[in-house]
């Protein structure tokens, strides 16, 4: 079976496919490069013995991507490539909405002239806003997002959903992720952010491994056991096998298939700065800051859906992530950029 992977040399989509490899299905990777270095190509094929094909180019071209349909036998597509940085969204909202909701249109009009019906979309907790309650199933109300970003996952999933009520032989699978954290365990892949990191685990990473002095901790009064920001962590080994178990349970059933894909169980700021500090060795040095505008308390994932009909669950430990974030951190100080 071959699929296309949009985003594959990305954080998540190099994990992913990884996992594909090894599960006898082939990746074709297109991926701009806007946020990737070429060198994950290489760390692919040193974890599974194959280079997987690779095209650079952007899921908002259209001649580009009919011509990768017709080259190969596509049988389905996992769609990762998009900007995700909160922040940035909010400053350049037009850039968000033409990568991530146009080029999620412009993919789907191409996968429907050459036929290819099966699509799984990386899809966000976000798209919860600040739920009402926790934990969060795939039938709490979404649409109330706080960003650009999270808008326009929503307004993908929407535009996914139309589509499916209009032309049911398809299979559209929404995967709702809630926070990726770890690496490989090999130590070989990782997340290797650009700049400053936004999200909290590289940010600890780069304070152990002496890259940033300290932690900024966004806001110590909320309503969570220790005042800190409680988010439901996910290993990246767990969530690129979730798709693999998406794919192949309701990949081929026409449908609109949606799930959380977390680990149930909600982790504090606190709890993760320790976690860490045990899998390095050191203390990693924090303070205690202020809230970050437009953050939630408390988020964690009802798994059972994912469970019941995928087959699927998490089965990696908070001290697996830091664990293997760690060991890609201190094997990678300047993530996959020579030093
Ligand atoms: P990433 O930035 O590491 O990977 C995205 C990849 O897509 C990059 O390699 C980038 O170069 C590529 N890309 C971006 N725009 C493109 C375009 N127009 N055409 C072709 N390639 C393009 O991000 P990630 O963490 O691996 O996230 C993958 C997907 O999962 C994204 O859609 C993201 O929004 C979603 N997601 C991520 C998180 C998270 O915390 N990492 C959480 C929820 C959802
Ligand atoms: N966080 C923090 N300092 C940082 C980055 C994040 O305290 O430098 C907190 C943030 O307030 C939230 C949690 O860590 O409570 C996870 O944030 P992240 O940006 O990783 O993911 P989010 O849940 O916001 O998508």
């Amino acid at each position: 079976m071959k699929v296309l992977v949009t985003g594959g040399m990305g954080y998540i989509g190099s994990h992913t496919c990884v996992r594909l490899i090894e599960s006898g299905i082939e990746p074709i990777i297109i991926d701009n490069l806007s946020n990737a270095k070429v060198e994950v190509l290489s760390r692919i094929e040193a974890l599974t013995g194959q280079q997987p094909l690779f095209y650079q180019g952007d899921v908002r071209d259209e001649v580009f991507l009919d011509s990768v349909f017709a080259n190969h036998n596509i049988q389905a597509v996992i769609h990762f490539a998009g900007l995700k940085a909160v922040g940035e969204s909010v400053a350049k909202p037009l850039e968000y909405y033409d990568n991530n909701v146009n080029g999620s249109f412009v993919l789907a009009r191409c996968m429907r002239k050459a036929g290819v019906k099966s699509l799984v979309f990386s899809s966000s907790a976000t798209v919860y806003g600040d739920p009402d309650t926790v934990p969060i199933t795939e039938a709490s109300p979404t649409g109330a997002t706080t960003n650009p970003y999270g808008r326009s996952k929503y307004m993908v999933e929407q535009g996914l959903s139309d589509l499916f009520f209009a032309e049911g032989d398809w299979s559209i699978t929404l995967l709702r992720y809630f926070n990726p954290v770890g690496a490989h365990p090999s130590g070989t892949m990782g997340e290797d952010p650009q700049g400053i990191p936004n999200n909290l685990m590289p940010f600890i990473a780069q304070v152990a491994i002496g890259r940033r002095e300290y932690l900024s901790v966004f806001g110590h009064d909320y309503p969570t056991p220790d005042g800190t920001g409680v988010r439901d962590y996910i290993h990246v080994m767990d969530l690129a096998e979730g798709h693999i178990a998406a794919l192949k349970t309701v990949g081929e059933q026409s449908g609109l298939h949606i799930y959380n894909l977390g680990t149930g169980k909600g982790s504090s700021v606190l709890d993760m700065v320790e976690a860490f500090s045990a899998a390095c060795g050191q203390p990693v040095r924090y303070e205690l800051c202020p809230r970050r505008p437009g953050d939630i308390a408390e988020c964690w994932a009802s798994t059972a859906k994912a469970e019941r009909e995928l087959g699927w669950q998490a089965t990696r430990s908070v001290a697996e992530m830091t664990a293997d974030t760690w060991h890609w951190q201190s094997k990678n100080p300047q993530g996959y950029s020579p030093e």
